[in-house]
């Protein structure tokens, strides 16, 4: 066996800034105008720490062209590291986006843009649409698959660049709205405690890779490492002293994090004795799993420099 498996990973999603120049009531991660944002060199530091191959990286935010200085930074930084070994995509809400810009993103390396918000939530709701697809036609991209890159089979589109369109939906990203953020504020989220969000793609299902359903995707908020894009109570490790890949093979060996894996935050418990049947009542308390899973991770783990224990058992 490979004695470090995690220096491939499928697909990373990074949201380097919360700058934003909108302000959606749904935003999992309290982006906006005041936004958190880490330095330029913390973000150089995080690039040299991923993966040594990754598939592709997901550039996002808040807005990443409300942080351009920075993003052109992280772009020339990851093509001097992987050349074009890795697609790069950039998520973005397009209200930014002009000729000149797209023009630099592509010499930059962007293969892929997904134009996250065409949705109820966002100011513009869509209505730069037929500006945005005039302008990635005119530049030659393909349109041939506009909807998020989500399958297993597809989720590489590296035929030409292209574009996609796309927002939130209830039954897919943040459906009905993760228990997160200013969802969480507003008071949106998603009461369902039946809903496991784990166990779709953004959920944490498959970050440690080998489930057949998804590929193997990681999420850094910033620079908290996490399984999953609504991010666990503590991160798994920080992006920027550390390489992911051996945060990756430190939380590998964990019952929890092996539970989350195969997208089963009701099973995180069992070998501690929490059954199965204590978490799911748990939960309908709760009304959310992943508030369920920041109760466990509560009582359950700690981070001891930046390291994740899992404490004895606790009875609840
Ligand atoms: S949902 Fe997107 S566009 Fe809206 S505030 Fe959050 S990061 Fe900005
Ligand atoms: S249950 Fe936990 S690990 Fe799963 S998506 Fe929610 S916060 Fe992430």
């Amino acid at each position: 066996m490979n004695a470090q498996p995690y220096t491939h990973c499928a697909s990373v999603y990074w949201v380097f800034t919360q700058l934003c120049n909108d302000q959606c009531d749904h935003c999992y991660n309290l982006s906006g105008p005041q936004g958190a944002r880490i330095s330029t060199e913390e973000c150089l530091q995080i690039v040299q720490n991923l993966p040594e191959k990754m598939d592709r990286l997901i550039l996002s935010g808040g807005e990443p062209l409300a942080d351009k200085a920075k993003l052109y930074a992280i772009l020339d930084a990851v093509k001097q590291r992987y050349g074009n070994a890795t697609q790069v995509m950039l998520q973005t809400n397009g209200d930014l986006l002009n000729e000149a810009i797209l023009d630099e993103l592509l010499a930059k390396g962007v293969s892929r843009f997904d134009i996250a918000s065409i949705d109820r939530y966002h100011k513009k709701k869509g209505e730069r649409i037929e500006i945005l697809r005039n302008l990635f036609l005119s530049r030659g991209l393909s349109d041939d698959n506009t909807k998020p890159l989500v399958e297993k089979e597809t989720y590489l589109h590296t035929d030409a660049p292209s574009f996609g369109f796309w927002g939130a939906t209830e039954d897919m990203w943040l459906g009905g709205n993760w228990a997160r953020g200013r969802a969480m504020e507003k008071n949106i989220w998603k009461k369902d405690p039946e809903h496991n969000f784990c166990k779709i793609l953004s959920g944490a299902i498959g970050f440690l890779g080998g489930v057949d359903e998804v590929p193997q995707e990681i999420s850094i908020q910033l620079w908290k490492i996490n399984p999953c894009c609504p991010g666990t109570l503590y991160p798994m490790g920080d992006a920027r002293i550390e390489k992911v890949s051996d945060v990756l093979l430190r939380v590998s060996e964990n019952p929890v994090f092996q539970a989350l894996n195969q997208g089963e935050p009701w099973k995180m418990g069992e070998h501690m004795g929490i059954s199965y049947e204590e978490a799911k009542a748990k939960t309908q308390e709760l009304e959310n799993i992943c508030l369920y899973c920041d109760h466990f991770f509560g009582l359950h783990m700690q981070p001891d420099n930046e390291k994740f224990i899992a404490l004895p058992l606790y009875h609840y």
